[in-house]
């Protein structure tokens, strides 16, 4: 980064972002790169751009943004495929480095560092400073091994790579515990079990795709919100019926209809696309105005599935 940016020279500060709705991979390689650019450039005032408040963050290593200055900025944007997406203003910087593994769509930044083979975000920053023989920070490791996690489903999408274990290898060499990473994402309440039975119960289907939908009054009555209510979308993975599954959670905000959609073997987010979303092939987002479209979205999965 020095060499091609010259950031210990030309910057006086580094605004690091990520998308909106932030996953594991976006809240991992956002933090993985802070901590790493603190270690890095000690003198520098390293800013955490975006909402910074999600049940997520218990997960990761306590951190403290620093405050906004005025001064030439340097932007490191992290796992997000268009500028729309991007959680605050990226034109407070004077140049714009984007690291992203979605499809291509927008290469908004001066340099784009996209690989869409990456398993994750997290895995290409990890790969970036083993490149430059940096220093891990541990607690950079720790957030970079949570990223490569949440986005390969623990190494089991396909999108796991030789790249991927050479990644997590490099990260265990920093002192990350991953015992104590793993006990802490999956240890679960009785909460969970409730949602979870909820699920089970109410789920529906058609042909080979399932879904369950859940209301504001039925968030309400399960105590979660409605970001909360979307990742228990796997709870319909794996059976030998289902090829697609989807998370639907009535967003009161926006006015809208959040979709998380998934799928076995058949790419789909280019469908997502045509609903206001996007994606992996085989993890998308996508937004339904009313639930008249759900029936659209039904349609246009299960013509891909028999296409
Ligand atoms: P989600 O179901 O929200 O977890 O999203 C699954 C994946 O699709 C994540 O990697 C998101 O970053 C991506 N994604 C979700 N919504 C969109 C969108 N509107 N545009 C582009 N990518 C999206």
């Amino acid at each position: 980064m020095d060499r091609i940016l010259k950031v210990r020279k030309e910057y006086d500060q580094i605004v690091i972002y990520r998308h909106v709705n932030p996953d594991l991979d976006a809240f991992g390689s956002q933090l993985g790169m802070y901590w790493t650019l603190k270690t890095l450039f000690p003198q520098k005032n390293i800013v955490l751009a975006g909402e910074m408040e999600s049940d997520l963050l218990r997960l990761f290593p306590p951190f403290e943004t620093d405050q906004l200055i005025k001064g030439s900025t340097l932007g490191v944007v992290l796992d997000t495929a268009n500028r729309e997406r991007i959680d605050g203003d990226i034109t407070i910087c004077d140049k714009i480095l984007k690291i992203d593994h979605h499809i291509v769509v927008d290469s908004y930044g001066d340099i784009n560092i996209e690989d869409v083979h990456a398993s994750s975000c997290s895995e290409i920053v990890a790969l970036l400073m083993k490149e430059g023989r940096v220093q891990m920070p541990v607690n950079a490791a720790a957030s970079l091994y949570l990223g490569i996690i949440g986005d390969s489903n623990r190494f089991l999408y396909s999108s796991t790579s030789q790249k991927t274990f050479e990644a997590a290898a490099y990260l265990l060499d920093a002192g990350i515990h991953i015992d104590e990473l793993y006990q802490a994402l999956y240890m679960r309440n009785k909460r969970d079990l409730e949602v979870t039975r909820f699920i089970y119960n109410n789920y529906h289907e058609d042909g080979e795709i399932a879904w369950y939908y859940l209301s504001t009054e039925d968030l309400k009555t399960l105590q979660i919100t409605r970001s909360q209510g979307s990742n228990y979308v796997n709870t319909l993975a794996n059976y030998k019926e289902f090829k697609i599954w989807m998370a639907i959670t009535q967003n009161d905000l926006e006015n809208n209809y959040r979709v998380s959609i998934r799928s076995r073997d058949v790419a789909i987010n280019e469908i997502a696309n045509e609903f206001r979303g996007g994606g992996h092939a085989f993890a998308s987002g996508a937004t339904l105005v009313s639930l008249d479209e759900l029936k659209m979205l039904v349609g246009k999965l299960k013509e891909k599935l028999n296409g």
